[in-house]
């Protein structure tokens, strides 16, 4: 096959940074890649995340059947993506963004694991935290309210997917830092976090909250920030 154009690469893409395409459409994929730069940009850009405006993300959230019917149609259409020729993928294209890349689905509680909770030399508390099912995550958003309380929730979209590029919440250690900074933006420099809570479908899980005695952290633990 010859040359390929870069709109139908980018078509192509998302389906690649799922790793669901056909052999034959990964090796026409990465044979472009390799040669063009605007089309390895496109890719940075759906590892870096596709947001879609609200209305719509809650228009398909009230669609639920709309959305079965569209992962029936997918699924069939992974098999046979090829046969059904590039067009096809094109076509696809839309509701495939829909189901994979959205991220309006949060975790349930019983998958969220919290551990290892301290206190690093500098005063900044660092945690484990991992999902325990192995899936994908999309992003964590902030919530947080006037009384101190500052909610993270991990979202996911609505068909998960295991692919290794993006984001996971892989018992990596995390710092309670950044989320005091974004709570003065919103509520004053004096403003301070009571409490920080993961957010999950069922309930919100307790991390931190002010007054616990927390350890220090390990001198593996220190090393591993400051090396960071
Ligand atoms: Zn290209």
């Amino acid at each position: 096959m010859g040359k390929i154009s870069c709109e139908i690469i980018k078509d192509l893409l998302p389906l690649y940074y799922d790793e669901v395409c056909s052999v034959e459409s990964v090796r026409l994929v990465e044979e472009h890649l390799a040669e063009c730069q605007s089309c390895r940009l496109e890719l940075d850009k759906i590892k870096a995340n596709i947001s879609l405006p609200q209305e719509v993300v809650a228009k398909n959230y009230s669609e639920g059947d709309a959305i079965k019917g569209v992962a029936a149609l997918w699924k069939r259409s992974k098999v046979k993506a090829f046969v059904i020729g590039l067009l096809g993928a094109a076509l696809l294209f839309g509701g495939y963004v829909g189901l994979f890349q959205w991220e309006i689905m949060k975790v349930s509680a019983g998958v969220v694991e919290i551990s290892n909770l301290s206190k690093l030399s500098n005063g900044i508390i660092v945690y484990q935290a991992k999902l325990t099912d192995g899936y994908n995550l999309n992003t964590i958003k902030y919530d947080m309210d006037e009384y101190g309380n500052f909610y993270l929730t991990p979202v996911r979209p609505i068909v998960k997917t295991k692919n290794k590029f993006y984001k996971e919440l892989n018992n990596t250690y995390q710092r309670f830092d950044h989320e005091r900074l974004v709570y003065k933006e919103k509520y004053g420099d004096d403003a301070e976090i009571e409490a920080l809570y993961f957010r999950t479908s069922g309930e919100d899980i307790l991390i931190w909250k002010k007054g616990m005695d927390l350890p220090a952290a390990s001198d593996e633990v220190e090393a591993k920030f400051r090396s960071e």
